[in-house]
C-alpha cells in the first residue's frame, strides 16, 4: 500500500468538492445551463483576480494564455521588454522572439526580484517599449515580483503591463486593478486547485485597444473572437466544460473563506516552510524574496539534490519539485499553494528528514517538523 502527497508547484491537489463536481455527467455547451456556469465562472474570477475587467476562459495550459497576451497586442517589429528572473521570464522572451517581436530583456540574477529602479531605468532609455512582461511569483526560483511598484512606474507611459499570475494567483496578493495590470494570466493547476486545462486572461480597456492593431498572426487565441462570445456569455470553441464546472466549486471554496484568509494561510505555510528547511541548517534559495506560493532550498553541499527528489518520490510517495534548467540538482521545491496545508507541510518536511537522514546529512532530526509545529501553533 502507498499513498501519495503532492506538494508541487503545479499540478496541486485538488479538493473533494473539485474532483466531484468533475465525475457529474457531461452537459452540452450552447445551452442556458453552461451559460450559467460561464456566467459564475467569470464573476468569480473577477473576484480573484480583484477587477472590474473582463477575465476569458481559455482552454490551454497557462503559457496558452501567456501566447495569446503576447500575439494579440504586439505586431511584429513591435518592442517588448521583459523582466526576466527565471524560467518563467524566460517563457516570454521564448513567445515574444517566436512571433518577431524585438525583445529587450532585463536580466535578473536568478534567486531575486527586479529592482523597480531599474526597471524604470529601461522605461527611460527606450520609449519606444510597448510592453513590459513580468512574473508574480517566479516558479523556478520561488521568487516574488513587487508588481505594486512596476504598475505605478508603466501606468502613465504608453506600455502596458503584462504580468504571468500563473503560480500566484489565488495564493498571494494581486490587485488587478489597483495595481495598474493591464493583462494578468494565470492557469488552472496551481492556486485555483484544479487539473491543467485552463488558462485565464484579464485585460484592461489601454490593453483592449492595442488588440484593434495588433499584426501577430493568431487564430485559436485570438481575443477578438474570444471577447466577442464573451460578450454573448459564450465561448468561441467548445470550451472544457468539466473544468469550468470544477472551477466554480473551486471559486466557491476561495469566495468562502475569503481572499485575505487564503492569503493569511498561505503566508503561515510558507513560513512554517521557511522556518522548518532553516532548522534543518538548510538554506533559502531566495532569503530575502521569498514568495508564499514556493519555497526553494538549497541543496547541501555533497547531496544529490535530484537523488533526494526521487527518493521522497519513489520511496515514500511524497513528490517535491527539483531545479529547472541550470539549478537542476541544486536546489529542490516546496509547493505550499492551494489545496496543500498544514498537515501535508509537515509530512513533506517529516519525508524530507528521513531521506536527508539516509543521505547521511547531519542534523537533529524531528527539529524541522518541530520548527514548523512552533509556527502552526501561533
Ligand atoms: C506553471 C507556470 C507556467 C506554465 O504554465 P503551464 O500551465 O505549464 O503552461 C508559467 N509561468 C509560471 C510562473 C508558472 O508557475
Amino acid at each position: 500500500m502507498r499513498k501519495n502527497y503532492l506538494l508541487t508547484p503545479g499540478p496541486t491537489p485538488l479538493p473533494p468538492e473539485v474532483r466531484a463536481a468533475m465525475a457529474r455527467p457531461i452537459i452540452h455547451h450552447r445551452t442556458p445551463q453552461f451559460q450559467a456556469m460561464l456566467k459564475e465562472a467569470s464573476e468569480g474570477l473577477k473576484y480573484v483576480f480583484q477587477t472590474k475587467n473582463d477575465v476569458f476562459i481559455l482552454t490551454s495550459s497557462g503559457t496558452g494564455a501567456m501566447e495569446a497576451a503576447v500575439v494579440n497586442i504586439l505586431s511584429p517589429q513591435d518592442t517588448a521588454l521583459v523582466v526576466q528572473a527565471g524560467k518563467f521570464g524566460e517563457r516570454w522572451t521564448e513567445i515574444c522572439k517566436s512571433y518577431g517581436i524585438s525583445t529587450e530583456v532585463l536580466d535578473v540574477e536568478w534567486g531575486q526580484a527586479v529592482k523597480p529602479a531599474e526597471l524604470e531605468k529601461r522605461l527611460k532609455a527606450n520609449p519606444k517599449i510597448k510592453a513590459v512582461f513580468t512574473t508574480l511569483c517566479e516558479t523556478s526560483t520561488g521568487v516574488v515580483s513587487d508588481i505594486a511598484s512596476c504598475g505605478r512606474l508603466i501606468k502613465d507611459t504608453p506600455a502596458v503591463l503584462v504580468v504571468d499570475a500563473i503560480s500566484g494567483l489565488g495564493a498571494i496578493d494581486l490587485k488587478t486593478d489597483d495595481w495598474s495590470c493591464d493583462i494578468v494570466v494565470s492557469g488552472s493547476q496551481k492556486g485555483l486547485m484544479l487539473p491543467p486545462g485552463l488558462g485565464f486572461l484579464s485585460l484592461s480597456p489601454k490593453a483592449a485597444k492595442l488588440i484593434e492593431n495588433s499584426k501577430s498572426p493568431r487564430y485559436y487565441f485570438d481575443l477578438k473572437k474570444v471577447k466577442k462570445a464573451f460578450d454573448k456569455i459564450d465561448t468561441p470553441f467548445t470550451p472544457a466544460i468539466t473544468l469550468v464546472v470544477a472551477l466554480n466549486e473551486a471559486l466557491k471554496m476561495i469566495k468562502q473563506d475569503g481572499l485575505e484568509v487564503v492569503f493569511a494561510r498561505h503566508r503561515k505555510l510558507a513560513e512554517a516552510t521557511r522556518a522548518a528547511v532553516k532548522a534543518l541548517g538548510l538554506e533559502l534559495f531566495a532569503p530575502l524574496d521569498g514568495s508564499d506560493v514556493v519555497t526553494a532550498v538549497k541543496v547541501p553541499a555533497g547531496l544529490d539534490g535530484e537523488k533526494l527528489v526521487k527518493t521522497m518520490r519513489d520511496t515514500y510517495g511524497v513528490t517535491i519539485a527539483g531545479g529547472q534548467e541550470e539549478l537542476k540538482g541544486k536546489i529542490f521545491r516546496f509547493a505550499h499553494m492551494g489545496f496543500i496545508e498544514e498537515f501535508d507541510i509537515i509530512t513533506g518536511i517529516s519525508c524530507l528528514e528521513k531521506v536527508l537522514t539516509q543521505m547521511g546529512y547531519k542534523f537533529q532530526m524531528g527539529t524541522g517538523v518541530k520548527a514548523a509545529e512552533e509556527i502552526f501553533l501561533k
